[in-house]
């Protein structure tokens, strides 16, 4: 994602009522944010300028969202579609942090989220950043103190490194992989309803193929 300092972007989003602000005062509670309380709550980390995450909330009005990204400048493009955009305009069913993902068991508690989507996450391919890769062993275990029991990740990306790299540590964090694909596009079953990112759209125009995995903490 390249970033450009966008000017305003803090203060758009101090102003906007559907970013969450001071975070770890919700800690606990993040149900009662939502006007349906009932509901699972889903949130995708390094969410972009958030077209997959704004489709889901419309395509899913009994599940809440909860988009997360790092950077106010990338946010607020989300937000701008949300705001313009007529078909997310009525959308009550999507919040958003802008936080560091490493934070995440201080602002979320045990059990509180259903699950998480990761999508072309940032693969940082030198060895000695391999501990920030949202898909690395240490993010399983921030990921274990947040998620139900049953709770999922699901990982898109296509690099076939960081691929590699995340199937194994699935594994090394002791999570169950429910499903893989080397190329989800042509995946009779993991296609099925598939929502494309702006990363996603990108890369397969470029006819990179688009892997996948759903792992499960136990
Ligand atoms: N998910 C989008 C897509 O597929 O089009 C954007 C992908 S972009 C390569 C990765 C995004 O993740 C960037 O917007 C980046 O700022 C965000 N990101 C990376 N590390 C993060 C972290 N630790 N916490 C929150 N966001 C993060």
């Amino acid at each position: 994602m390249r970033l450009r300092n966008v000017p305003g972007a803090d203060a758009y989003l101090t102003a906007h009522p559907l970013v969450i602000k001071n975070e770890t005062r919700y800690r606990g509670s993040w149900k009662e944010t939502f006007e349906h309380s009932e509901n699972p709550i889903h949130i995708e980390i390094g969410m972009g300028k958030g077209k997959f995450i704004l489709t889901l909330a419309k395509e899913n009005p009994n599940i809440n969202y909860i988009g997360i990204e790092r950077y106010s400048s990338v946010l607020v493009r989300a937000l701008e579609h949300l705001d313009n955009d007529e078909e997310y305009k009525d959308l009550t069913n999507i919040r958003f942090i802008c936080m560091d993902a490493k934070e995440l068991p201080n602002v979320f508690a045990v059990g509180e989220l259903d699950k998480i989507y990761l999508n072309f996450s940032d693969p940082w391919p030198k060895a000695r950043h391999a501990k920030r890769r949202l898909t690395s062993r240490e993010y399983f275990e921030r990921y274990d103190k947040i998620l139900a029991f049953d709770g999922v990740v699901e990982f898109k990306t296509d690099n076939k490194e960081l691929f590699e790299f995340s199937l194994e540590q699935v594994d090394l964090a002791g999570w169950i992989l429910l499903a893989k694909t080397f190329d989800l596009h042509n995946d009779p079953t993991l296609s099925r309803g598939n929502v494309m990112t702006e990363y996603e759209e990108k890369f397969s125009g470029l006819g990179h193929p688009i892997h996948k995995l759903i792992a499960m903490r136990q």
